[in-house]
């Protein structure tokens, strides 16, 4: 139940006054334009932002499924089938649930999660072609469960430096 702001029945400690703290963000009352789904890495979130943002235009209106990995999480069915299983239902939950009719699916540089994985599941094991693996694995699938919508998939390359560049590769299925 929704409660006012200030906690349990606004008065969770007597006599502290709770902050709140309004900001500019208004609601995205419109429909979602897309369903994104990337890493939660701290160090690309402020450039997937951007590129959601700024280059696609999609002005801060996406539904965003953000996990370790991010697409790699819905190619886990023999590896890790609870975690697939789980996956997908998150994702499709935002698809049928919401009027979405556009795929963003990204995988950067240098995941973290990659390490933890082991090398057999792919049939690379330099780590950009084992990501790059697995958007076509997940893009393949998409396509064929969701032939109406638009899909795109992008690797967001890193140049190794500290604090430097990131640039997004467009994939082909
Ligand atoms: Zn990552």
């Amino acid at each position: 139940m929704w409660a006012p702001a200030g906690g349990h029945k606004g008065r969770p400690y007597p006599g502290v006054a709770m902050p709140s703290y309004q900001v500019e963000s208004k609601l995205q009352s419109d429909a979602p334009r897309a369903l994104v789904v990337h890493c939660g890495d701290h160090r690309f979130q402020a450039a997937f932002q951007e590129f959601l943002n700024r280059v696609l235009g999609l002005g801060g209106n996406y539904d965003l499924f953000v996990v370790p990995g991010g697409p790699q999480s819905l190619t886990l069915a023999e590896y890790l089938p609870k975690f697939s299983w789980a996956s997908w239902r998150w994702f499709r939950f935002f698809v049928d649930n919401h009027e979405i009719d556009r795929l963003i699916l990204i995988q950067h540089e240098d995941c973290a999660w990659y390490k933890s994985l082991p090398v057999h599941l792919h049939t690379s094991s330099e780590p950009r072609e084992r990501q790059e693996e697995d958007l076509r694995k997940v893009g393949k699938t998409l396509r064929k469960d969701f032939p109406q919508l638009q899909l795109e998939l992008y690797f967001a390359a890193w140049d190794g430096k500290p604090q430097g560049k990131i640039e997004f590769f467009p994939l082909v299925v």
